[in-house]
């Protein structure tokens, strides 16, 4: 794979295609509008079975998925889209409104990329949708690396080390694990099933499967203002992009 030392231009450069999902005409605009402003291609959809041949047909590089839609649920089409072998790398973010927070925590189970939450003004959603992007690119072709940069923040997998500021932060193996993984994608939401599972993986044995408590504990250890590691109220953790 090419190195992506430009990767940051190039994102932009060539024509992004996203699908709409979202049954709400007046949102739907919106986002269309904005998108579309700022010269992405972007295809809707205003129920859940058409959204989902959309995004069969179009092969999008992103989605925009409302949670509540006639026909077929959010959920649904994102299990369906990540399980589907070409569509399984298609960014989704979800739509959400107040009081999703079991939903989130769900879409995140089922692969879904990130969230953006109602009311949202256009900005903040274009810069969203482009974040989600670049990561996307970052995952796809950062080659497995023993080390993690994150600010000033410096993860290394070979030396099992962690240094914050310069200085050297000691962690249990499990804080350690959670860290790395976190680090690898800075910016972005886990649920506590997430980070248990995809943090920790099948061969390890997690003495105390209760996350907060390990988070506590990287919180309390690594001395940052405000903490490194934000708690999304009602669906999990993320490691701040300090960077
Ligand atoms: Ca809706």
């Amino acid at each position: 794979m090419r190195p992506i030392a430009s990767g940051k231009n190039i994102v932009f450069m060539s024509k992004k295609k996203i699908v709409i999902i979202e049954d709400e005409p007046d949102i739907l605009e919106v986002l269309s509008y904005n998108l579309k402003r700022e010269g992405f291609e972007v295809f809707s959809a205003n129920n859940g079975t058409l959204g989902l041949s959309l995004v069969n047909k179009e092969l999008p590089d992103l989605v925009l998925l409302d949670l509540m839609l006639p026909g077929m649920d959010g959920i649904e089409i994102c299990s369906t889209i990540k399980k589907n072998s070409a569509t399984q790398n298609t960014l989704i973010v979800m739509v959400t409104a107040k009081g999703e927070e079991s939903d989130i925590v769900l879409g995140l189970g089922v692969g879904a990329d990130d969230y953006i939450a109602k009311p949202f003004s256009p900005k903040e959603l274009v810069a969203r949708v482009k974040a989600v992007l670049r990561r996307g690119v970052l995952l796809d072709s950062t080659p497995e690396s023993d080390q993690v940069q994150v600010g000033s923040l410096t993860i290394d997998t070979g030396k099992y080390e962690v240094i914050l500021d310069g200085k050297e932060v000691s962690l249990t193996a499990t804080e350690f694990r959670l860290l790395r993984y976190m680090a690898s994608n800075p910016g972005r939401v886990f649920s506590r099933e997430q980070l248990l599972s995809r943090a920790m993986g099948d061969d390890v044995v997690v003495v105390d499967r209760n996350i907060d408590v390990h988070i506590r504990g990287i919180r309390k250890k690594m001395d940052f203002d405000p903490p490194l590691i934000e708690t999304i109220r009602g669906v999990g953790y993320r490691l701040r992009d300090i960077t």
